[in-house]
């Protein structure tokens, strides 16, 4: 059979090959460094780790992440297999030596007798003779392979940026303070009336964020020094700081939404946060891009009325990052809508981290291996880490309607906000506890999702 063109030979890449040969098929892996290098890559070597070394939590028994490990380890990943071996000591993280790491990836790949590397800049979209492909070329894509889907696509489905509000677990909101309200009531297509999540200010709690937020620690922002902000992207912290009424006016507006807990006082301002996944396990606060640090983040956001505890799916950033809106352009198996066996893998697809963009690459490969085959790729099941990730990428993501054209696709690491609730019934109180909530509860839950996960995946594999 023909090859299966592999683009960018990165943590994606690299596992998206290793997967179509360990199936028997031969593949061409195109690598541009050792010909063009990126902004931050430092070596030629193959899935280089470009910042920390670390893999995050190994433990598969409460973490998503280390789920995501686990599920890549039952499906033989080369990633998972590179790192195991170059692990050095990191508590319950898994860290790996990086330069053993991507020595170990670059020789399987060399010495598999079904791949072929070839080191070039692939400077448009595969061509059509290409009949199985996969881009994988990360958030450093080059730019005329990066203009050539931009191209294909439209201006408004890639983003050279992410400019990320944080995202907060529904279950750690204080709704007796909180009201599900959208903006004069206005309800789109599919809406629920739980679209939004509003939190009231009056004048003393405005005035003390705008203060907290103007005194916050921001993180340096070298990648992007004489980067122009976008309109409609200025950090939350930069707004504060044009004048204390410019997010009353702007994000914090309370115009077109009522107290449902004291409807006879109008709020000073509000902060809305908007669903974030169609399960509503997850929601975002609207405006709210910052590069404040991460630290100072959780602090000055816990000021929020409602948000005392809020539990931060993810916290917000500015980074440079080039990524498609996947839940727009791409269907369940990753392939490009319009465009049979063209597929995306990776950091550009919208997943975050080194391991989620290798379990996106795993997951292409078979799916590339198994259409090259005659077969209908088989979609890990929902349940699965594989299947959660894959669906924030592909679906599972609610798009605006009141915002047209705005894009809302961020992107996410794994988390157990992406997983399916539990079935009824699906917990049960250990022995010897008197009471079963709080802490005890959330951590059955995890092990619940994480047991869930781990067999269903072990089932799709087969
Ligand atoms: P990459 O690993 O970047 O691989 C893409 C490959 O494609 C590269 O080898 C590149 O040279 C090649 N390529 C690009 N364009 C072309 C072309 N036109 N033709 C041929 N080859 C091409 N994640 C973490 O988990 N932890 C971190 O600490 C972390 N730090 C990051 C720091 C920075 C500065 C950036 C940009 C990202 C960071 N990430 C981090 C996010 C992300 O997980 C990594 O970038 C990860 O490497 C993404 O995997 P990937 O395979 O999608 O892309």
């Amino acid at each position: 059979p023909s090859p299966i063109h592999v683009v960018g030979g990165g943590l994606a890449g690299s596992e998206a090959a290793w997967q179509i040969a360990e199936s028997g098929l031969p593949v061409v892996l195109h690598e541009m460094r050792g010909v063009r290098g990126t902004d931050a890559h430092k070596t030629d070597g193959l899935a280089e780790l470009v910042c920390s070394n670390s893999f995050r939590s190994d433990d598969a028994t409460s973490n998503a992440v280390g789920v995501l490990h686990a599920e890549m380890r039952l499906a033989g990943s080369l990633i998972m297999r590179a790192a195991d071996a170059n692990q050095v000591p990191a508590g319950g993280a898994l860290a790996v030596d990086r330069e053993g790491f991507s020595a170990a990836v670059t020789a399987a790949i060399a010495a598999h007798p079904l791949i072929a590397v070839v080191r070039e800049e692939v400077t448009g979209l595969p061509p059509d003779d290409w009949d199985q492909a996969i881009v994988a070329t990360g958030p450093l894509t080059a730019p005329s392979l990066a203009a050539a889907i931009q191209a294909r696509t439209g201006a408004d489905q890639l983003a050279f940026f992410d400019a990320i509000a944080p995202i907060v677990h529904t279950h750690s909101i204080d709704m007796d303070i909180c009201w599900y309200q959208s903006r004069y009531d206005k309800v789109g297509p599919g809406g629920t009336g739980k679209d939004y999540i509003n939190c009231p200010m009056d004048e003393a709690a405005y005035n003390a964020f705008i203060d907290a937020l103007v005194a916050g620690d921001t993180t340096g922002f070298k990648e992007w020094e004489g980067t122009p902000y976008f309109d409609g992207c200025l950090p939350i912290e930069v707004m504060a700081e044009r004048g204390r009424e410019t997010l009353r006016h702007g994000p914090m507006k309370p115009m077109g939404l009522t107290n449902a807990h004291n409807p006879s006082v109008k709020p000073y301002a509000v902060v809305q946060l908007r669903q974030d996944n169609a399960l509503g396990t997850l929601y975002n606060m609207v405006g709210f891009q910052t590069k404040l640090k991460y630290g100072a983040q959780a602090e000055i956001f816990r000021l929020i009325p409602g948000l005392e505890n809020a539990e931060f799916a993810r916290l917000g950033g500015l980074h440079r990052n080039t990524y498609i809106n996947s839940p727009v352009l791409l269907d369940r198996s990753l392939t490009l809508k319009g465009r049979p066996g063209l597929r995306f893998a990776g950091q550009i697809t919208g997943c975050e981290g080194y391991v989620e963009s290798a379990s996106i690459g795993l997951l292409a490969g078979r799916f590339a291996a198994a259409e090259r085959r005659g077969e209908t790729p088989s979609l890990p099941p929902e349940t699965t880490a594989f299947g959660a990730l894959l669906g924030h990428i592909t679906g599972g993501h609610i798009v605006s309607d009141d915002e047209p054209g705005k894009r809302s696709f961020q992107p996410m690491n794994v988390n157990f906000g992406l997983f399916p609730p539990l079935e009824p019934g699906a917990l049960v109180r250990p022995e010897g506890l008197k009471r079963f909530r709080g802490k005890d509860k959330a951590l059955a839950k995890k092990q619940a999702t994480a047991a869930r996960a781990l067999a269903d995946c072990a089932r799709w594999l087969g």
